[in-house]
Parts: structure tokens; sequence; C-alpha cells
């Protein structure tokens, strides 16, 4: 039995990243009515917000999709693993909380592309508007915005001295690669507060929570919009064992990410006709893009057995494991403060380039067996190269009409050779960051992939192997101008109206770095051309 709810202003599906940003903003107008629409619950795990619970809610079916691609060609047709946020906060809730925002160019190359407003001087004052950076802003940093920013607060003397290898290497080390310049070695900066993960669902909805104008669904999934003369007017949803459905007067904003925006517009009968009919979707709009241009970003973990230097290993058993969860209990300190990657590295491959094409994770911990998260009995270290702007095309679609089966993820890693080219340079240059005199009295032995792996093809066939993602999945209804663009530069989907994308699908390239910070900064961005919108249709 289907039952009316009432309608709202604004219906946004998927409480993630963007979809918590746009809540919180748009609900500020108490004239406007919003209604929220998340497929997870409440984020009540205390694995989401003990910082290191991270390797735990990875693999949690309450809090996580974990959906898996189909086997990759060029990874020995291994399936690899891609977790995704199914709570209030959606993937910000489970990630790795490392703050970067990308380069200067990402942004000027999308603007370049004929998304007007998105150049780096168009974004910058966004990205400083949703941020509080601890310590105080400056050009680059906000100081008042809604999501809070710290340092690495457990600074590891190893780590200390891979900063000091990198510039024995001629590497500078940069102690801000969110400002200036991208380029160099330093810690990460971390989307944190007082110890505990600060997600988006912490940042933006839990204080709009209270608003009376914002009402919040969770543990209902959209399964398709509704539509009518080609205008969004509803959004259909399953929750509590029934299908309900709501109206939205003014828009309906898709932000469910990467993987399921392009699947609920495919269910809803809008994309590429050929996909739609093979599953008997009847074809409502043509879209070609849907689902199209998915990009990632690809790592291999790389380890070494260290000497006279601790690392985290020894903090993950016995004793050494108590005193630090009581630390972190009665003072938010210490270990289990540590987010997935410690230090940051961005390198050019090659003097030439413009700017770096490397970005690396570095941490004083290395596993035994990274799928079961199985820490190795001796001191380790682990760096992890990813190409930062890979050309490796992938895909998404609906493989049944049926809204619980799960798309298909086609991700095509190493489909392109200068991406192998480049994964090989950041797993020599790693390397030789290893090989240094400083490192020589810390460095016992290269364990993963280890002295007999030499050859270009033997570092690839490691990586084909060993790499996973690196959980940034974006690009599958790119913001263009082109035949394949699915938004325009206002985010509206062409040829519906009332329809809005703002989450990673939107983005044309993937951004040199980690996607949480750039995808706030794009809702912050679309919060305010929904409102300019909204006023330029009274006049
Ligand atoms: C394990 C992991 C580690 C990561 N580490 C980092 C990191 O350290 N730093 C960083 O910057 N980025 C990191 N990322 C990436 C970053 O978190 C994501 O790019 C970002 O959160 C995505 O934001 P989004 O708004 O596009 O989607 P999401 O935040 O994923 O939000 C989508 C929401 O929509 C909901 N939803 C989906 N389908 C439906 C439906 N049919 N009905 C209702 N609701 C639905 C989902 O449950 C989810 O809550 C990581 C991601 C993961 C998964």
């Amino acid at each position: 039995m289907k039952i009316m709810e009432a309608s709202y202003d604004y219906v946004i599906i998927g409480a993630g990243s963007a979809g918590c940003t746009l809540a919180n903003r748009l609900s500020a107008d108490p004239e406007v009515k919003v209604f929220m629409i998340e497929a997870g619950g409440e984020d009540h795990s205390p694995w989401i917000h003990v910082p290191v619970g991270f390797v735990k809610t990875m693999v949690d079916p309450s809090v996580n999709w974990l959906f898996d691609t189909e086997p990759e060609p060029n990874l020995n047709n291994r399936q690899i693993p891609i977790p995704r946020g199914k709570v209030l906060g959606g993937s910000s809730s489970i990630n790795g909380m490392i703050y970067v925002r990308g380069q200067a160019r990402d942004y000027d190359v999308w603007a370049q592309l004929g998304n007007r407003g998105w150049s780096y001087n168009d974004v910058l004052p966004y990205f400083k508007r949703s941020e509080t950076r601890e310590g105080g802003g400056d050009e680059f940093h906000g100081e008042q915005g809604p999501l809070n920013v710290a340092d690495v607060t457990e600074k590891a003397g190893i780590l200390d001295f891979v900063i000091k290898s990198a510039e024995e290497l001629g590497y500078e080390r940069n102690p801000d690669y969110n400002g200036a310049s991208q380029e160099g070695f330093g810690y990460y900066q971390l989307t944190q507060k007082h110890g505990r993960r600060f997600s988006a669902k912490a940042a933006y909805l839990k204080p709009a929570r209270k608003r009376r104008n914002l009402r919040i669904q969770t543990k209902a999934q959209v399964t398709n919009l509704i539509l009518e003369n080609n205008r969004v007017t509803g959004v259909k949803y399953f929750a509590k064992g029934k299908y309900h459905t709501c109206v939205a007067r003014k828009e309906v904003i898709l932000c469910a990410g990467s993987i399921q925006t392009p699947q609920i517009l495919e269910l809803s009968g809008i994309g590429n006709p050929s996909i739609l009919k093979k599953f008997g979707i009847q074809v409502y709009h043509e879209l070609e893009g849907i689902g199209e241009n998915l990009q990632d970003h690809y790592a291999s973990r790389m380890n070494w057995h260290i000497k006279n230097a601790v690392s985290l290993n020894k903090y993950t058993r016995g004793l050494p494991l108590i005193m630090e969860a009581l630390k972190y209990f009665v003072m938010s300190k210490g270990v289990l403060t540590l987010p997935a990657g410690i230090l940051a590295g961005f390198i050019r491959s090659r003097p030439e380039l413009e700017s770096p094409d490397i970005q690396y994770h570095i941490a004083h911990a290395s596993y035994k067996d990274p799928s079961k998260r199985v820490f190795d009995d001796f001191p380790g270290l682990t760096i992890a190269p990813c190409q930062l702007r890979p050309e490796s095309r992938g895909s998404v679609h609906v493989k049944s009409p049926d809204p619980f089966i799960y798309p298909a993820i086609k991700q095509n890693f190493f489909s392109e050779e200068i991406d192998c080219l480049t994964h090989i340079s950041g797993m020599r240059i790693a390397r030789k960051l290893m090989n240094t005199n400083v490192m020589a009295n810390y460095v016992e032995r290269e364990v993963l992939p280890g002295d007999t792996c030499e050859s270009d093809d033997e570092l690839l066939d490691f990586a084909r192997e060993n790499g996973a993602t690196l959980y940034h999945p974006v690009g599958t209804c790119k913001m263009g101008r082109d035949s394949m663009a699915v938004v325009d530069e206002r985010l509206r989907v062409y040829g519906i109206k009332g329809l809005r994308i703002v989450d990673g699908s939107v983005m044309p390239m993937l951004t040199s770095g980690n996607t949480n910070a750039p995808i706030i900064m794009m809702a912050e961005k679309a919060a305010d051309m929904i409102n300019e919108d909204v006023l330029d249709s009274k006049h």
C-alpha cells in the first residue's frame, strides 16, 4: 500500500559528505522545508568516533555498503572491495579523516573544461567557509566554518626521519600542503576534534538537527524518482517494510554518492537507453554519460621492517594496547587518534611536470595480512604510492531493475599505460626514500614487494596483485558541456527540471588527493547556487 507523504521544498537523497552540508545550509532559512532520506542509520557505533575504528567500520555491514568491483581485467581479475558509508555522515563517517583539498590547477582545469565558477579562485572561499582550522585561519584557511581541521598530535620519530630522508633527496618539507603549494612532505591535516572523528554529520547535521523545518528519515532507501513532464516531482523510497512517496515542490537533490546516484537515475529511466533496455527499464530521458567516467585512486602498499624506532605495530596487542586505550578514554590522546595515513608526500614523478602527480600515504605501521588487518610482529613502516590524476576510466551501471541489487562497478584500473608507468615511478621513488643515508640506521629490510622484485614488470605485477582503491570513486555523472556531461555548471541535470546532483559523481576530473574536503566544498557552493536560482525564478 502506498502512503502519500507530506510535501517539502527540497528532498535530499543521501546524508553523506554532500547531503549533510546541504541539509544544514538549505534549512538555515526557516521558511524552507527540507526532507533528507538516508538508507543507513544513526552513527551510534563507537568505532565511528574513535579514529582508529576505521579499521573496523571498513568491513562492518551495519555502517558500510561493502560493494565490490566486477573482476578487474588488469588486476588479475581480482574483485576490489569498495567500502561506502551507509550511516548518517555517509563515507565521511567511515573514512580515513585525511583533509586534502587538491591542487589549484585541478579546479582551473574544471573551469577550462567550460564549468564556469569552478576555478580555484572561485572555490577557495567555499573551502574557507567550510573550515575551522585549529591554530587559526589565514589566506588559505578558514577559522569559523563547521568542519574542524586538526593536526596529527602523535607525531613519530621515525616519520620525522622520513621527512629528513625526503630532504636528503631534494624534496621540500611542506607544513601546509593545503596552502600555497601542495608539493613536498609533511604531516596530514585531519577532520577531527578533541581526538574524535569529525564527520559531515558532526560538522553540519548535528547543529541543524533541532531545526523544525528539517526532517531526517534514516533507514529509508530511495528506489526511484517520480517524474512528470520532464520534471522531478518527488521521490519513492522503502522504509519500515513499505514503499512511501514524498513530494518535492522546488527540487530533488541527489547526494547518494558516485556509486548510487547513477544507479537511482538509471532505475528512474534516465540514462543510456541501450543499458536501460537491457534490464527492462523504461527509458524516460536519454543521457548517455550517466554511470560513465568513473575515476579513482589506486594504491599499492609497500612495507619495511624498521629498527631503532618504535612503530604502531607494538600498540595493536597486549598491555601496550590497553595502556593506549586508557590514555584515549582519559585524555582523548594517543595512537587511537591516528588516521589512515599519517605522513603525506606529494611529488612529481618526472622533474619536467608542472605539479605533483604522486601522493604517498605513509604510516609507521605494517600489516602481515591487509585483508584481515593483522599487524606484523616486528616494527614496520608502510608507504602507499598512488597516482594523483589517473587516466583509466571505468563505469557504474545497474545490473537489474531491482533497486536492492548492487550495481556493476568496473574501475578498469591500469587500463592506460601512463597509469602503470606513474605507479611504477611512485614505487621506485618510495624505495629511494628508504635507501638514504638518513634511513640507513632505521631500515632493516624491505618486506613488500621485497628485494627480488626488481624490474618494471615485477613491480607492476606486485601492484596488480596487491593494490587496492584509496576509496575515492568520482565522476559518474560529470559536470560539463560535452555530450557525456550529465549536469551543467550549476549541477542541474540536463533535460530534467527540478533535479540537481551534488556529490562526488559530478566531479569532471578527480582532484589531486582525498575527496572529502572537495565534496564538502562543492556542497557549500551548491547551496549558494540553489538559493540564487530560487531568487532568480521569483523575479
Ligand atoms: C573507507 C574510506 C576511507 C576514505 N578515506 C578518506 C580520507 O581519509 N580523506 C578523504 O578526504 N576522503 C576519504 N574517503 C572518501 C570520502 O570520504 C568520500 O569521497 C566522500 O565522503 C563522499 O561523499 P559523497 O557525499 O559523494 O557520498 P557519501 O558520503 O558516500 O554519501 C552518500 C550517502 O547516500 C546514502 N545513499 C546511497 N544510496 C541511497 C539510497 N538509494 N537511498 C538513500 N540513501 C542512499 C549512503 O548511505 C550515504 O550515506 C574515504 C572513503 C572511504 C569509504
